[in-house]
């Protein structure tokens, strides 16, 4: 389950993260998380636009896989 998601700097606004998950990213001066972003029912979404993200800034943490706690 994605727990967080951010945005690290070095978003070029693209645009392509808010296409994709429209839910849970705004881009305005750059791409923001939204305060009320349901990770769960946008969970592919949110993998999409990482992985496809131009810059690679979009991270997020998933528990599936990332078992270990800190
Ligand atoms: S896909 Fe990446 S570069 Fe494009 S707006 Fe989203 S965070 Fe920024």
């Amino acid at each position: 389950m994605i727990k967080k998601v951010s945005v690290e700097p070095g978003c070029t606004t693209c645009g392509l993260c808010e296409f994709l998950a429209p839910d849970v990213f705004e881009v305005t001066d750059i791409s923001h998380v939204k305060k009320d972003a349901n990770y769960v029912r946008n969970a592919e979404a949110i993998k999409e636009a990482a992985a496809r993200c131009p810059v690679q800034v979009i991270t997020y943490q998933d528990d599936d896989a990332d078992s270990a706690k800190d």
